[in-house]
């Protein structure tokens, strides 16, 4: 027999971090009937294997880094031990509580909850293969596509042999030796936890550089600091295989830059891929309502997260904005829930100037242009203020143990308003909130000058730049 359909105002397909902050406020603030519906655990990507369980590996590692910068003050640490499964298992722990704390959210704010996978009937209805086995059938006058993105894989021979960022997670035991591939922002965070946390890492790259979207100041500084500290960079490199060779150790063939018909092979305990997401909609079956994808796969969207669907809406991850972070989708989220049920008729999230971080090693912050995009779009109005400094936590260590640190400040038109940010060195994810906040609101060099500095500090000298 068919099941009776339930029926919403608002239904959310994807409780992760976009999908929630958006189910929540339309049903909590505004009193909407809300259907939520999660195929796997609360919270997403951002909960269970994005920047929380990342954030307390890379405390770990900080942690890993202190204790050898320890002896430079003279402490008396020789050796220190590190339990990689105790970490893990606290870590599980930790991002459990937060799927309780996730379900509690929910059920205060009166969303339904439906566990399963979705996909859709037609533009006002939705199936669910719900986990019990069963069927569940949604009619929704609104329908907000929340659905994250999955890990992208090379299609080479013995691919199943390796593991994403998801994988990561799943470590029981810290690997050995590993090859890490991809010079975005995940595979640079994790290549460097790894290092940071005593495994032999060897990182494969395509170019030279990584972070490439980055400022170059970043990927320079960035690229030439985790050679300095023990990444065997394979800079122009192409993993063509990987075989399972028995002991949990896997062969890896490869080529490298300037020697490329020559092939390498290296064996390894883990091959770890992070070379790009793909929008999570291949169940959704978006053909039966005609949603359209921009060109690179992901849902296309309008300021407002208005899909060319009337009433169906997409955002985070899944969407074609460019932006993948967690803050982004929350945002995007709850001011598409204020205009669609609190009357905000013009709610929506502006998509520039969005602070982002990357926990590498040392951490890296920006927000705004980078160079070269800057000259692009304001030619020679464009200023730049630059330092490459040593920080005075740096004071007590030896010259090839000190970290860098380097700032860039990009400025457009006579007036020198501030339309780039770029800053790498210790502290500095902590550091950018609050240049976020007046970037925002329109400084300008002048503005950064007035402040006066915070000594001894490293952010004083964003406020003294010459
Ligand atoms: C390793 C890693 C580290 C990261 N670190 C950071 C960071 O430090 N800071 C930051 O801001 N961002 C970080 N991000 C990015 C951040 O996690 C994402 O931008 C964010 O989670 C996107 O939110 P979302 O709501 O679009 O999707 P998600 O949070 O991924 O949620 C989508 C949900 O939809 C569910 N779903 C998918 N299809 C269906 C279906 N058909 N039916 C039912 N449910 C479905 C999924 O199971 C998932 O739970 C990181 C990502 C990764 C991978």
């Amino acid at each position: 027999m068919a099941p009776i359909p339930k029926e919403c105002e608002f239904l959310v397909i994807g409780g992760g971090s976009g999908g929630l902050a958006s189910a929540r406020r339309a049903s909590g603030m505004y009193g909407a009937k809300t259907i939520a519906i999660e195929d796997k655990r609360l919270g997403g990507t951002c909960v269970n294997v994005g920047c929380v369980p990342k954030k307390v590996t890379w405390n770990a590692a900080a942690i890993a880094e202190t204790f050898k910068d320890a002896k430079a003050y003279g402490f008396g640490y020789d050796n220190f031990s590190f339990d990689w499964n105790t970490m893990k298992k606290k870590r599980d722990a930790y991002v459990e509580r937060l799927n309780g704390i996730y379900a509690r959210n929910l059920d205060n704010d009166k969303v339904e909850l439906i566990r399963g996978r979705a996909s859709f009937v037609d533009k006002n209805t939705v199936e669910v293969n719900t986990h019990d086995g069963g069927k569940e059938i949604v009619k929704a006058k609104k329908i907000l596509i929340a659905v994250g993105g999955k890990p992208r894989f090379p299609k080479i021979p013995g691919v199943e042999h390796a593991i994403s960022s998801d994988g990561f997670f799943d470590l029981e035991e810290q690997p050995k030796k590993v090859a890490t591939v991809g010079a975005g922002y995940i595979g640079v965070e994790m290549s460097g936890m790894f290092m940071a946390l005593g495994t032999e890492t060897h990182f494969f790259i395509r170019e030279d550089n990584l972070l490439r979207t980055f400022d170059p100041m970043i990927q320079k500084t960035v690229t030439e600091t985790y050679v300095k500290q023990g990444i065997d960079l394979h800079r122009g490199s192409d993993i063509s295989k990987i075989e399972d060779i028995g002991n949990g150790k896997k062969r890896i063939t490869y080529t490298e830059h300037k020697l490329r018909d020559k092939q390498y092979t290296m064996d390894v305990d883990v091959v770890l891929f992070a070379i790009g997401r793909d929008p999570e909609i291949t169940d959704l079956n978006l053909d039966a309502v005609g949603v359209k994808l921009a060109e690179n796969g992901h849902i296309n969207v309008d300021e407002y997260q208005n899909t060319n669907v009337e009433n169906i809406y997409a955002l985070g991850d899944a969407c074609d904005k460019n932006f993948e972070l967690t803050p982004v989708a929350i945002a995007a989220g709850r001011r598409l829930s204020d205009r669609l049920f609190g009357g905000k008729k013009d709610a929506h999230l502006e998509y520039s100037n969005i602070p982002s971080v990357v926990f590498a090693h040392p951490e890296v912050g920006t927000i705004g242009l980078t160079e070269p995009k800057a000259r692009e779009k304001y030619g020679d109005t464009v200023k730049v203020y630059q330092t490459n400094f040593t920080a005075m936590y740096y004071a007590m260590m030896e010259p090839d143990e000190k970290g860098p640190t380097a700032f860039k400040v990009i400025c457009e038109g006579p007036n020198e308003r501030i339309v780039g940010l770029h800053i790498l060195g210790a502290g500095v994810s902590e550091m950018l909130q609050g240049f976020g906040v007046a970037i925002k609101m329109g400084a300008t060099k002048a503005d950064f000058d007035r402040c006066v500095a915070i000594h001894p500090t490293s952010s004083e000298e964003l406020v003294t730049l010459k």
